[in-house]
């Protein structure tokens, strides 16, 4: 076998093996789980790799974030998206359908404690938490029934509506909590929603605002001292 026919066969069995473990790897959870634990570790070791002590510096002992938010646990829903640099600056709580009302002492430790001077409370399109709170979930594990029972949608006719309505309710909790922050104007509570199916007309992944304090039309919502000059805010119309 000449060198040239050698390298053409080791080329296609390399090949062959290449596919092989690039379809094993989407084929068994374990894979898969294994797969993406690799990606995270390659990931990990980049980001060591590429930073020094001074990054963390600011950060070592101690933090100070400006905003808590309160995110859905959604994997399409993501920090970047809303800060360019999200290390020390967001206090976030994730879970099921951005709720207050299922993770008040996280909530009460990012304002309370943290003294964050926002406090953002994030619904997004297609959320799996409130189509579930519209459809019914009954047949659902109780763990999980357990926290969508605090989600209220108001009675809303479309997921549109159902949307905003819960993050209007997450936040009538907070300004029940926070009263006394709120009227001193060291906490101020905003409502908004990540966009991702362009349903409010700004844009795939627009953080579109619907509340401010409990205050909900637009004309309240652009009126407000808070989004003064903010020409660039997104707000429900
Ligand atoms: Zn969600």
């Amino acid at each position: 076998m000449t060198w040239k026919k050698s390298c053409i066969l080791l080329c296609f069995i390399t090949l062959i093996g290449l596919q092989g473990v690039l379809y094993s790897k989407e084929n068994t959870p374990s894979e898969r789980a294994k797969d993406k634990l690799q990606t995270i570790i390659f990931v990990n070791d980049e980001f060591v790799s590429s930073r020094n002590l001074a990054d963390f510096k600011p950060f070592l002992e101690s933090q100070s974030p400006v905003v808590t938010a309160v995110m859905c646990s959604d994997s399409r829903v993501q920090p970047p998206s809303l800060h360019d640099n999200p290390k020390g600056r967001l206090f976030t709580i994730r879970n099921i359908g951005n709720q207050v009302a299922s993770n008040e002492g996280s909530v009460d430790y990012g304002v309370l404690m943290l003294k964050t001077p926002l406090l953002l409370i994030l619904g997004h399109t297609d959320c799996g938490a409130v189509k579930a709170v519209m459809k019914g979930y009954a047949d659902l594990k109780p763990s999980i029934k357990a926290e969508l029972d605090t989600i209220n949608i108001d009675h809303a006719k479309d997921e549109k509506q159902a949307l905003i309505n819960n993050v209007n309710s997450q936040i009538e909790i907070a300004l029940k909590k926070y009263r006394d922050l709120i009227d001193s104007k060291d906490l101020f509570v905003v409502g908004g929603i990540y966009d991702i199916q362009n349903i409010f007309g700004y844009g795939n992944g627009a953080l579109v605002f619907t509340n401010i304090n409990g205050l909900h039309s637009p004309d309240q919502i652009s009126k407000h001292s808070l989004f003064e000059g903010l020409e660039k805010a997104k707000i429900i119309r």
